[in-house]
């Protein structure tokens, strides 16, 4: 549907009725948080027909869209992750080096957009939405689909010690997520912490996939808040059940 996106293979494949991608700096999605906007697609019959956008606050709270939306609806309020089991409706996140991760229940039909900084991150927005999938949709853990997008990486990402801080004390496996960097900082693979906490959800590694790039490494592809400290912009990812399937 877009141009300059990035796809994961094991989210593309066409019998299972989910279209997705990760924005890049290059892709021309755009969205307005708060509202539900069309989305304009040669393939109308086959694709999601609108997007939906929120406000991000670094919280955990999950937006459940389970009613059919319309273009001008709105959505007033904060919320870092968006679920949806209606066809045709995108939800989508916003990033410039957190993480974006989308995920899938091909059986249940349901799919989710999570934005991921290390606040949401280790105040557990990616288990709270994976329970959320499962006690609210009927989903399975052992079924289900994650993609992690482009972000920060392990290679330029340092965090202080109030970041590490409350890493140690959430996430008792946080040396395999952090290597160390200058005095009193550490460089975090925030998409390996995400990965974990998928892994200690029950989710299995093999429906687990990464989009190993960095914002920061990569001016030409992405934006990204560290690097040039201010975004006119933000790169859009997102994921949709398909409107006839
Ligand atoms: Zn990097």
């Amino acid at each position: 549907m877009a141009s300059g996106v990035i796809t994961v293979p094991s989210f593309a494949t066409d019998e299972d009725g989910v279209e997705h991608f990760f924005g890049t700096r290059l892709s021309s999605v755009s969205v307005t948080p708060g509202r539900v906007t069309p989305i304009h697609s040669r393939h109308r019959d086959r694709v999601a027909t609108v997007m939906v956008s929120v406000r991000q606050v670094h919280g955990t709270d999950v937006l459940i869209v389970d009613q059919p939306i319309r273009q001008g609806d709105s959505f007033e309020g904060g919320w870092d992750a968006l679920v949806t089991n209606q066809p045709g409706v995108m939800v989508t996140v916003r990033t410039a080096d957190c993480v974006p991760v989308l995920m899938h229940d091909p059986a249940q039909r349901v799919v989710a957009a999570v934005h991921a900084g290390w606040r949401g991150a280790v105040a557990g927005i990616v288990p709270k939405t994976v329970a959320l999938l499962v006690s609210r949709f009927g989903a399975t853990v052992e079924g289900l689909r994650m993609a992690i997008g482009p972000s920060a990486g392990p290679c330029c990402y340092e965090v202080d010690e109030p970041v590490l801080a409350r890493l140690r004390v959430v996430f008792p496996e946080w040396r395999a997520v952090v290597k160390p960097g200058g005095a009193q900082k550490a460089y975090l693979d925030l998409r390996e912490f995400v990965r974990r906490q998928g892994l200690a959800d029950g989710l299995q590694a093999e429906r687990i996939v990464t989009v190993n790039a960095c914002t920061i490494c990569h001016p030409d592809l992405f934006l990204s808040y560290r690097r040039e400290g201010v975004v006119t912009s933000t790169m859009v990812s997102g994921i949709a059940l398909m409107s006839h399937h």
